[in-house]
Protein backbone atom coordinates (compact mmCIF):
# COMPACT_ATOMS: atom_id res chain seq x y z
CA UNK A 1 0.00 0.00 0.00
CA UNK A 2 1.55 3.19 -0.81
CA UNK A 3 2.15 5.66 2.24
CA UNK A 4 3.19 9.12 2.52
CA UNK A 5 5.59 9.58 5.26
CA UNK A 6 7.10 12.72 6.49
CA UNK A 7 10.77 12.70 8.03
CA UNK A 8 12.18 15.61 10.31
CA UNK A 9 15.81 16.32 9.39
CA UNK A 10 15.99 14.36 6.13
CA UNK A 11 18.30 16.79 3.93
CA UNK A 12 21.57 14.84 4.69
CA UNK A 13 22.18 11.78 6.41
CA UNK A 14 20.05 8.95 8.46
CA UNK A 15 16.95 11.18 6.81
CA UNK A 16 17.78 11.32 3.76
CA UNK A 17 19.10 7.54 3.30
CA UNK A 18 15.18 6.77 5.01
CA UNK A 19 13.34 9.54 2.36
CA UNK A 20 15.34 7.80 -0.57
CA UNK A 21 14.80 4.34 0.92
CA UNK A 22 10.87 5.30 1.00
CA UNK A 23 10.58 6.36 -2.67
CA UNK A 24 12.37 3.04 -3.76
CA UNK A 25 9.17 1.40 -2.49
CA UNK A 26 7.13 4.85 -4.43
CA UNK A 27 5.82 6.48 -1.58
CA UNK A 28 5.50 10.09 -1.46
CA UNK A 29 8.06 11.45 1.01
CA UNK A 30 8.37 15.35 2.78
CA UNK A 31 11.41 15.48 3.91
CA UNK A 32 12.29 18.91 6.91
CA UNK A 33 15.60 20.72 6.73
CA UNK A 34 16.65 23.72 9.18
CA UNK A 35 19.41 25.40 6.19
CA UNK A 36 20.98 23.59 3.61
CA UNK A 37 18.40 23.97 0.79
CA UNK A 38 20.63 22.14 -1.88
CA UNK A 39 21.01 19.23 0.02
CA UNK A 40 17.26 19.27 0.36
CA UNK A 41 16.60 19.58 -3.56
CA UNK A 42 19.16 16.87 -4.42
CA UNK A 43 17.20 14.85 -1.87
CA UNK A 44 13.57 15.24 -3.41
CA UNK A 45 15.72 14.75 -6.77
CA UNK A 46 16.89 11.00 -5.19
CA UNK A 47 13.45 10.41 -3.73
CA UNK A 48 11.71 11.01 -7.33
CA UNK A 49 14.50 9.04 -9.24
CA UNK A 50 13.73 6.16 -7.08
CA UNK A 51 10.14 5.82 -7.58
CA UNK A 52 8.82 7.60 -5.07
CA UNK A 53 7.39 11.54 -5.08
CA UNK A 54 9.51 14.02 -2.89
CA UNK A 55 9.04 17.49 -0.96
CA UNK A 56 11.50 19.70 0.69
CA UNK A 57 9.73 21.78 3.63
CA UNK A 58 12.09 24.34 5.47
CA UNK A 59 10.83 23.64 9.04
CA UNK A 60 13.18 24.04 12.39
CA UNK A 61 11.75 20.77 14.68
CA UNK A 62 12.37 23.02 17.34
CA UNK A 63 9.92 25.43 16.48
CA UNK A 64 5.92 24.13 17.14
CA UNK A 65 4.55 26.71 14.51
CA UNK A 66 7.47 24.99 11.96
CA UNK A 67 6.27 21.83 12.96
CA UNK A 68 2.47 22.52 12.80
CA UNK A 69 3.43 24.34 9.29
CA UNK A 70 5.34 20.83 7.98
CA UNK A 71 2.53 18.24 8.76
CA UNK A 72 -0.06 21.11 6.56
CA UNK A 73 2.23 21.14 4.16
CA UNK A 74 2.67 17.24 3.52
CA UNK A 75 -1.03 16.82 4.00
CA UNK A 76 -1.57 19.65 1.39
CA UNK A 77 0.75 17.78 -0.98
CA UNK A 78 0.44 14.09 -0.46
CA UNK A 79 -2.72 13.54 1.98
CA UNK A 80 -2.51 12.40 5.56
CA UNK A 81 0.85 11.72 6.97
CA UNK A 82 0.87 7.67 7.51
CA UNK A 83 4.43 7.91 9.09
CA UNK A 84 6.75 9.97 10.94
CA UNK A 85 10.16 10.00 11.38
CA UNK A 86 11.09 11.98 14.66
CA UNK A 87 14.57 12.00 13.41
CA UNK A 88 16.04 15.46 13.33
CA UNK A 89 18.75 16.00 15.65
CA UNK A 90 22.63 17.76 16.58
CA UNK A 91 25.30 16.73 18.57
CA UNK A 92 27.52 19.40 20.52
CA UNK A 93 31.34 19.43 19.71
CA UNK A 94 33.21 16.60 22.02
CA UNK A 95 33.70 17.14 25.34
CA UNK A 96 33.37 16.41 28.68
CA UNK A 97 30.04 18.04 30.19
CA UNK A 98 32.03 20.26 32.41
CA UNK A 99 33.60 21.78 29.84
CA UNK A 100 30.39 22.02 27.23
CA UNK A 101 29.00 25.17 25.91
CA UNK A 102 25.78 25.96 28.17
CA UNK A 103 24.41 27.99 24.56
CA UNK A 104 25.12 24.52 22.57
CA UNK A 105 23.66 22.41 25.19
CA UNK A 106 20.40 24.57 25.49
CA UNK A 107 20.05 24.01 21.43
CA UNK A 108 20.85 20.28 21.24
CA UNK A 109 17.89 19.84 24.06
CA UNK A 110 15.59 22.69 21.68
CA UNK A 111 15.94 19.98 19.06
CA UNK A 112 16.53 16.93 20.07
CA UNK A 113 14.10 16.58 23.45
CA UNK A 114 11.57 19.63 22.87
CA UNK A 115 11.63 19.02 18.95
CA UNK A 116 11.04 15.30 19.11
CA UNK A 117 8.10 16.04 21.92
CA UNK A 118 6.58 18.65 19.66
CA UNK A 119 6.58 16.53 16.44
CA UNK A 120 5.14 13.36 18.38
CA UNK A 121 3.06 15.53 20.01
CA UNK A 122 1.36 16.55 16.60
CA UNK A 123 1.93 13.53 14.85
CA UNK A 124 -0.48 12.09 17.96
CA UNK A 125 -3.11 15.01 17.43
CA UNK A 126 -3.67 13.93 13.76
CA UNK A 127 -3.17 10.42 13.40
CA UNK A 128 -5.14 9.50 16.58
CA UNK A 129 -8.50 7.89 15.97
CA UNK A 130 -10.60 9.34 18.57
CA UNK A 131 -9.38 12.63 16.95
CA UNK A 132 -10.41 12.02 13.31
CA UNK A 133 -7.30 10.68 12.39
CA UNK A 134 -6.80 7.17 10.07
CA UNK A 135 -3.82 5.66 12.72
CA UNK A 136 0.01 5.53 11.32
CA UNK A 137 3.53 5.20 12.80
CA UNK A 138 5.89 7.02 14.67
CA UNK A 139 9.84 6.01 14.25
CA UNK A 140 11.72 8.33 17.12
CA UNK A 141 15.40 8.37 16.37
CA UNK A 142 17.30 7.61 19.16
CA UNK A 143 20.59 6.58 19.47
CA UNK A 144 23.27 3.67 21.26
CA UNK A 145 24.28 6.64 22.91
CA UNK A 146 21.23 6.48 25.20
CA UNK A 147 22.38 3.30 26.68
CA UNK A 148 26.26 3.91 26.59
CA UNK A 149 26.55 7.21 27.93
CA UNK A 150 29.01 8.63 25.69
CA UNK A 151 31.50 9.49 28.62
CA UNK A 152 34.05 11.95 27.81
CA UNK A 153 32.27 12.98 24.38
CA UNK A 154 28.70 14.28 24.78
CA UNK A 155 26.88 12.95 28.18
CA UNK A 156 24.63 15.73 27.28
CA UNK A 157 23.95 13.85 23.87
CA UNK A 158 23.23 10.85 25.65
CA UNK A 159 20.83 12.31 27.68
CA UNK A 160 18.52 13.96 24.87
CA UNK A 161 18.65 10.44 23.14
CA UNK A 162 17.43 8.66 26.25
CA UNK A 163 13.99 10.90 26.25
CA UNK A 164 13.76 9.15 22.62
CA UNK A 165 13.52 5.96 24.02
CA UNK A 166 11.31 6.98 26.95
CA UNK A 167 9.10 8.94 25.22
CA UNK A 168 8.95 5.89 22.91
CA UNK A 169 8.09 3.64 25.70
CA UNK A 170 5.50 6.06 26.82
CA UNK A 171 4.15 6.89 23.87
CA UNK A 172 3.63 3.26 22.33
CA UNK A 173 1.23 2.17 25.15
CA UNK A 174 -0.49 5.51 25.01
CA UNK A 175 -1.32 5.69 21.01
CA UNK A 176 -1.74 1.93 20.45
CA UNK A 177 -5.04 1.95 21.50
CA UNK A 178 -5.34 4.97 18.31
CA UNK A 179 -4.11 3.07 15.56
CA UNK A 180 -0.62 4.06 16.15
CA UNK A 181 2.09 2.33 16.35
CA UNK A 182 5.24 4.09 18.21
CA UNK A 183 8.83 2.01 17.82
CA UNK A 184 12.30 3.74 17.75
CA UNK A 185 15.54 2.95 16.14
CA UNK A 186 18.82 3.08 17.82
CA UNK A 187 21.83 3.46 15.11
CA UNK A 188 25.33 3.36 16.22
CA UNK A 189 28.51 4.55 14.57
CA UNK A 190 27.42 5.76 11.41
CA UNK A 191 29.11 7.81 9.25
CA UNK A 192 27.25 10.95 8.27
CA UNK A 193 28.23 14.56 8.61
CA UNK A 194 27.12 14.72 12.37
CA UNK A 195 30.58 13.87 13.83
CA UNK A 196 32.46 16.83 11.94
CA UNK A 197 29.81 19.17 13.40
CA UNK A 198 31.14 17.76 16.79
CA UNK A 199 34.68 18.55 15.77
CA UNK A 200 35.50 14.98 14.56
CA UNK A 201 35.71 14.17 11.47
CA UNK A 202 37.23 10.82 12.07
CA UNK A 203 35.34 9.47 15.00
CA UNK A 204 32.83 7.27 13.01
CA UNK A 205 36.04 5.72 10.81
CA UNK A 206 38.26 5.77 13.88
CA UNK A 207 35.62 4.05 16.53
CA UNK A 208 34.21 1.85 13.94
CA UNK A 209 37.23 -0.29 14.32
CA UNK A 210 35.92 -1.36 18.35
CA UNK A 211 32.81 -1.73 17.45
CA UNK A 212 31.83 -5.96 17.19
CA UNK A 213 31.35 -6.42 13.52
CA UNK A 214 34.40 -4.18 13.46
CA UNK A 215 33.49 -1.53 11.36
CA UNK A 216 31.29 2.05 10.93
CA UNK A 217 27.84 1.27 9.49
CA UNK A 218 25.97 3.70 6.86
CA UNK A 219 23.20 5.28 6.75
CA UNK A 220 21.65 2.81 4.39
CA UNK A 221 21.72 0.59 6.95
CA UNK A 222 20.12 2.53 9.35
CA UNK A 223 17.51 3.21 6.83
CA UNK A 224 16.39 -0.43 6.28
CA UNK A 225 15.67 -0.58 10.13
CA UNK A 226 13.23 2.28 10.00
CA UNK A 227 11.58 1.51 6.65
CA UNK A 228 10.35 -2.23 7.76
CA UNK A 229 9.51 -0.61 11.05
CA UNK A 230 6.88 1.89 8.80
CA UNK A 231 5.98 -0.63 6.95
CA UNK A 232 3.19 -3.04 6.97
CA UNK A 233 5.36 -6.09 7.72
CA UNK A 234 5.86 -4.80 11.05
CA UNK A 235 2.23 -4.57 12.35
CA UNK A 236 2.19 -6.16 15.52
CA UNK A 237 5.45 -4.07 16.58
CA UNK A 238 4.84 -1.22 18.99
CA UNK A 239 6.81 0.00 21.56
CA UNK A 240 10.52 -1.44 20.35
CA UNK A 241 13.40 0.21 20.32
CA UNK A 242 15.76 -1.49 17.76
CA UNK A 243 19.32 -1.26 17.26
CA UNK A 244 21.05 -1.20 14.14
CA UNK A 245 24.91 -0.84 16.08
CA UNK A 246 27.07 -3.64 14.63
CA UNK A 247 26.31 -5.48 17.97
CA UNK A 248 27.97 -2.47 19.95
P1 LIG B 1 23.41 14.82 9.99
O1 LIG B 1 24.07 14.03 8.92
O2 LIG B 1 24.15 15.87 10.72
O3 LIG B 1 22.05 15.42 9.38
C1 LIG B 1 21.23 16.19 10.22
C2 LIG B 1 19.93 16.50 9.50
O4 LIG B 1 19.05 17.12 10.44
C3 LIG B 1 20.09 17.44 8.34
O5 LIG B 1 19.15 17.07 7.35
C4 LIG B 1 19.77 18.80 8.96
O6 LIG B 1 19.27 19.76 8.04
C5 LIG B 1 18.66 18.39 9.91
N1 LIG B 1 18.44 19.29 11.02
C6 LIG B 1 19.34 19.76 11.93
N2 LIG B 1 18.74 20.59 12.80
C7 LIG B 1 17.43 20.66 12.42
C8 LIG B 1 16.32 21.37 12.90
N3 LIG B 1 16.39 22.20 13.96
N4 LIG B 1 15.13 21.20 12.26
C9 LIG B 1 15.02 20.40 11.18
N5 LIG B 1 16.05 19.71 10.68
C10 LIG B 1 17.24 19.85 11.30
O7 LIG B 1 22.88 13.83 11.17
P2 LIG B 1 22.65 12.24 11.17
O8 LIG B 1 23.90 11.61 11.62
O9 LIG B 1 21.97 11.80 9.93
O10 LIG B 1 21.64 12.14 12.40
C11 LIG B 1 20.24 11.99 12.21
C12 LIG B 1 19.65 11.49 13.52
O11 LIG B 1 20.25 10.24 13.85
C13 LIG B 1 19.89 12.43 14.69
O12 LIG B 1 18.76 12.43 15.53
C14 LIG B 1 21.07 11.79 15.39
O13 LIG B 1 21.11 12.12 16.74
C15 LIG B 1 20.77 10.32 15.16
N6 LIG B 1 21.93 9.44 15.29
C16 LIG B 1 23.03 9.56 14.49
C17 LIG B 1 24.09 8.70 14.66
C18 LIG B 1 25.34 8.76 13.81
O14 LIG B 1 26.36 8.11 14.15
N7 LIG B 1 25.34 9.47 12.71
C19 LIG B 1 24.05 7.71 15.64
C20 LIG B 1 22.93 7.62 16.45
C21 LIG B 1 21.87 8.48 16.26
P3 LIG B 1 20.27 20.76 7.20
O15 LIG B 1 20.79 19.91 6.05
O16 LIG B 1 19.39 21.87 6.75
O17 LIG B 1 21.36 21.17 8.15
Amino acid sequence: MSKTILVTGGSRGIGRAVAILCGKRGWRVAITYVSNDAAARETVAAIEAAGGRGLAIKADAAKLDDVAMAFDATEKAFGAVDGFVNNAGIATQVSKLADKDPQEIARLVEINVLGALYGAREAARRMSRSRGGKGGVIVNMSSAAARLGMPGEGVDYAASKGSMDTLTYGLSKELAPEGVRVNAVRPGMIATDIHAAMGAPDRAERLGKTVPIGREGTADEVAEGVVWLLSDAASYVAGAVLDVTGGR
